[in-house]
């Protein structure tokens, strides 16, 4: 592996970078690296790795900051406030969802699963709220951001399923169902993006858009058991998440540009711990400067050739 080159932080990560050769010396040294640790790699990953299954990056190349200057995502103290932002973030995500419900996972989510079974990391801390970790068979699995699974009742904290809470949504959005339906058919293909959010047809109006209270409680509002913009990550969550850190004897970074402070935090963490940290992503991140070695590519080109070798 070639030695960490220091890069320039430039207020933006995940910027385009020249992608590094894959070579077999590459490969190997990759392997290398777990046999070093034996088993005590603690993996921590990003959008990078959901792009493959379908779930667009905020901020690699492709990503919705990158195709969309202006757009902005909803903040959670919007959600919490405002009436208005609620109907808006329940109509995207009553179209939006179907993509996080029908995604499947790829290679790389299968290969991190299987050098679990296999030993060679401990656990896994993920940015991504699809899930596909867990469905790809990994078990010690801590999500940072939540999981779009669920949705909670702000009030008395009652779970529903997000399936469930979809049929609601139908019932209360009849017209909404239709162009639902009318999309599926046409096989129609909106803009999405990771959390689920979608853009609008135009002859809907998200003021029309009706979301249930909660049935238990009857005052309060759902939200999605996912950590937004602005929002904090539990404190249970963000304990434990330094507890794998120090549990493990090293740090792989697949597919994340660590650009959110809480998942940055946990590789600044590794490091002033003494950690050995890995980055696998395509584009510059913000731990590049916290990093032992930084593979430039994409992570669906290194992790499952590398579980390859080590026989996971
Ligand atoms: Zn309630």
């Amino acid at each position: 592996m070639p030695p960490f080159a220091k890069v320039r932080i430039q207020g933006l990560y995940a910027l385009p970078k020249a992608q590094e050769p894959v070579t077999a010396e590459l490969l190997e040294s990759v392997a290398e690296f777990f046999r070093r640790h034996s088993g005590r790699v603690l993996a921590i990953t990003g959008a990078g790795v959901s792009v493959a299954s379908g779930i667009p990056d905020y901020r690699g190349p492709q990503g919705t900051y990158r195709v969309h200057r202006g757009y902005t995502p909803i903040l959670h103290h919007e959600l919490i406030a405002h009436h208005a932002t609620r109907q808006r973030y329940w109509a995207r995500s009553f179209f939006g969802i179907r993509p996080a419900f029908l995604a499947s996972p790829n290679p790389t989510h299968r290969a991190l699963a299987s050098l679990e079974s296999a030993g060679h990391i401990s656990g896994l801390i993920t940015q991504n709220v699809d899930g596909l970790h867990l469905r790809a068979g990994s078990r010690n699995v801590l999500e940072l951001h939540g999981s779009l699974r669920h949705v909670r009742c702000l009030d008395c904290g009652h779970l529903e399923n997000r399936e469930d809470f979809q049929r609601t949504l139908e019932e209360l959005n009849p017209v909404w169902a239709g162009v639902g339906r009318e999309m599926l058919r046409s096989g129609e293909e909106p803009m999405r993006r990771p959390d689920g959010d979608i853009e609008l047809p135009a002859a809907l109006s998200y003021a029309d858009f009706a979301y249930p209270q909660c049935p238990k409680c009857h005052t309060g509002h759902f939200m999605p058991t996912v950590v937004f913009f602005g929002g904090n990550v539990a404190p249970e969550v963000r304990l434990r998440s330094h507890e794998m850190v120090e549990e493990n004897g090293a740090v792989i970074v697949c597919g994340s540009s660590l650009a959110t402070f809480s998942a940055f935090r946990l590789v600044r963490h590794a490091r002033e711990m003494g950690r050995e940290v890995l980055i696998v992503n395509l584009g510059e991140t913000r731990g590049d400067t916290e990093a032992k070695w930084k593979v430039e590519a994409p992570v669906e080109e290194i992790v499952p050739p590398v579980a390859a070798i080590l026989g996971a």
